[in-house]
């Protein structure tokens, strides 16, 4: 059975998220979607708050599960015995940060592979921190997230 993990913040998940998550479903047996807890950063979901439009969002793929983890990714990957971390990657501004993690996941865990899929181009220019600054300013995101996020951005940014 192949499996993967794709871990990310996720704050919010957006279109470009979704599609990486349906087309991984394609690809891979079984897809873990691990979200982050740094307890160093802020986020603007709770863990939960994503967990739960996560799960909304892929309810129609039976081979994607959605969890929380606080902790190293490479540790999680061992624990469930996923060889594989997908990342998604936009531009080549993104490759130099993905290039670097993939180094460091590697040489925290050697067993542990990381593959990369490229964006599709709808998605491009998508951005978790962008798209939270449109709503905070009350502007159109409603072809950037699915329904859901839109939904509790909305009521976020009252
Ligand atoms: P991070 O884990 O660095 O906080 P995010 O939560 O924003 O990043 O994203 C998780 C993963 O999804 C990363 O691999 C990121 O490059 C990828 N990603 C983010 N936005 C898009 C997008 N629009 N299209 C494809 N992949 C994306």
């Amino acid at each position: 059975m192949f499996k993967v993990i794709y871990p990310g913040s996720f704050d919010p998940p957006t279109n470009g998220h979704l599609d990486i998550m349906r087309r991984a479903s394609l690809l891979f047996d079984r897809i873990e979607i691990v979200i982050a807890v740094n307890p160093r950063k802020k986020y603007f979901f709770s863990a939960e708050e994503r967990l739960a439009m996560i799960k909304e969002m892929v309810n129609d793929l039976s081979n994607i599960n959605v969890v929380t983890w606080k902790g190293l990714v490479v540790d999680y990957a061992e624990k469930s015995g996923a060889r594989v971390i997908l990342r998604g990657v936009r531009a080549l501004s993104d490759f130099d940060y993905e290039f670097e993690l993939s180094m460091m996941n590697r040489a925290l865990n050697s067993k542990i592979e990381t593959i990369f899929l490229p964006t599709d181009q709808k998605y491009f220019v998508l951005r978790s921190s962008a798209i939270l600054e449109l709503a905070m300013f009350h502007g159109d995101i409603s072809g950037m997230v699915p329904p859901v996020v839109e939904k509790a951005l909305i009521r976020k940014c009252k």
